[in-house]
């Protein structure tokens, strides 16, 4: 893992990690060009690193070669005019990411950060504010709420892309029946031991699963339990 990719500002450190191929996709390179992480972290001295960093309650914002590797394996999903969920939203930065992939060419999709700390979504609102996206806010191209991911949010649905960003034991079934047909997750589950699984739901409704790779996350729990 490559902790020591970085740069004095976003520009150089998206440029660094397109150039050391942590960020393949050209697509995916110029939307994290357009998102600032400073505006998603608390330690700003810190923000141009690539690596994850507290965000407080328990959570954490992930380094960006991660945030870039789930863009990339969620690929075409993320569509201009795609409706995307991303559970666990945390700091908003990869609401953001991904609302520069499908609101594109003039075509505006629809991406939905969910979150169960409330102070967590009233703070990733003000990052996405902060960065340039009050708008996107404003007409729901991006909307953050409080609530319980494992759920998913159904009225938003079907969605072309979900992204969680915490590790669930098991495979919540509300995500999958959330997932158009096509449709992709990324999800890592596991509790001990990690490993983040590529669902694809495809145009027939058959689901198939495939384990990629290792990782550790915050655990996909109870407001309670979290901490
Ligand atoms: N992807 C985000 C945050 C990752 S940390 C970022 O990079 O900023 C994982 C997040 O999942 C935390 O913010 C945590 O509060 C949230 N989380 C954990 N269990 C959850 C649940 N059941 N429902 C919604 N969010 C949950």
């Amino acid at each position: 893992m490559a902790w020591t990719c970085g740069g004095k500002t976003n520009a150089e450190l998206i440029a660094n990690m397109h150039r050391e191929a942590l960020i393949k996709s050209d697509l995916v390179a110029a939307a994290m060009q357009k998102v600032d992480r400073a505006n998603y972290v608390r330690r700003t001295s810190e923000a141009y690193f690539d690596s994850p960093q507290t965000i407080g309650h328990g959570a954490t914002i992930s380094a960006p070669h991660m945030h870039a590797h789930a863009a990339e394996l969620l690929g075409d999903h993320l569509h201009p005019g795609a409706h995307v969920l991303d559970v666990g939203s945390g700091s908003g930065y990869l609401c953001a990411v991904f609302h520069h992939l499908v609101s594109a060419n003039g075509q505006p999709g629809k991406v939905v950060g969910i979150e169960h700390i409330p102070e967590l979504v009233e703070w990733s609102k003000e990052n996405v504010r902060k960065d340039g996206l009050g708008s996107a806010l404003d007409k729901e191209h991006i909307v953050l709420i409080a609530g319980d991911g494992r759920q998913g949010w159904a009225e938003g649905g079907p969605y072309d892309a979900i992204h969680v960003g915490a590790a669930a034991p098991t495979l919540p079934q509300p995500l999958v029946d959330q997932l158009a047909r096509p449709g992709r997750m990324f999800i890592p589950v596991g509790t001990h031991s990690q490993a983040v699984l590529q669902v694809d739901k495809h145009e027939d409704g058959s689901v198939t699963k495939k384990e990629l790779f290792g990782v550790v996350y915050v655990p996909l729990t109870d407001r309670e339990k979290q901490f």
